[in-house]
């Protein structure tokens, strides 16, 4: 479903993504693994085409999007949610909700304010609260959920676990799970090793800006080299 073909990616002169390939099969939660700076944002700023890749392809459903404008990526069926949360601080909850919300598409489900207030029960509690008033894992939350109003087929989240409190984390696993169970194609970057090993079927394993291992976490774990030279654990 998702292809990146021996992606080099720059920022200016600073050569950050080198020959990265990488897939994503319909239906699979696959976590982006690796150090700070490792190159894992990059990864998923080149699939968006915030970054254009200076040369390889990015395939989605088919089509060869890469150097494509980031909004016609988006139309297509991929959602992006950055590390930095892209919610409106002064919108209630509904509100953001109301402003991520796209026509449906014919290859994927078709979200509502209550499957969204379903799948992420925290939030059905704080409906009516801005924005900034929420936690950080509800901002999270909220973030997924807004991105999940355009009706995307495919997600990208950039550290979904990042600066949340525990018992947040697991719910926002099991939020993942549950989507992954109804279809949904998930891309995440993770420093979490227990986070993405409680939601993701594969492992892709980056270093100075290139795949070192891709695989089954079992094989992950039957390769300790592997995770002491290029994850920190
Ligand atoms: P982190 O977990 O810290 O976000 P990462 O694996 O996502 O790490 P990237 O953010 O993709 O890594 O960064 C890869 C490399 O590119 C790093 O060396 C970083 O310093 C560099 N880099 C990232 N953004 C920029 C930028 N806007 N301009 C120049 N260099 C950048």
């Amino acid at each position: 479903m998702l292809e990146l073909a021996q992606i080099n990616s720059f920022y200016g002169k600073a050569h950050v993504l080198r020959a990265l390939s990488l897939q994503v099969s319909r239906g699979q939660v696959v976590a982006l693994l690796g150090r700070n700076g490792a190159g894992k944002t990059t990864t998923l700023k080149s699939i968006m085409q915030l970054v254009v890749p200076r040369s390889g392809r990015v395939r989605f459903n088919g089509a060869d999007i890469t150097g494509w404008p980031a909004h016609r990526v988006a139309r297509a069926g991929l959602g992006y949610v950055p590390e930095e949360r892209r919610i409106f601080t002064d919108l209630t909850v509904l509100e953001n909700l109301e402003v991520g919300r796209q026509k449906p598409r014919q290859d994927a489900a078709i979200w509502s304010r209550d499957a969204l207030f379903e799948l992420f029960p925290n939030l059905a509690e704080r409906r009516h609260n801005r924005g900034r008033d929420l936690s950080g894992g509800e901002q999270q939350m909220l973030s997924i959920a807004r991105t999940l109003m355009g009706n995307p087929s495919c997600v990208l989240l950039d550290e979904p676990s990042e600066g949340i409190a525990p018992v947040i984390i697991e719910d926002m696993a099991r939020a993942i799970v549950q989507l992954r169970d109804q279809g949904l194609t998930v891309l995440l970057s993770e420093q979490n090793l227990h986070f993405a090993r409680a939601v993701a079927s594969r492992a892709v394993v980056l270093d100075r800006g290139t795949t070192r291992f891709s695989g089954s976490f079992a094989d992950l774990d039957a390769s300790p080299e592997i995770r002491d030279a290029w994850l920190s654990v």
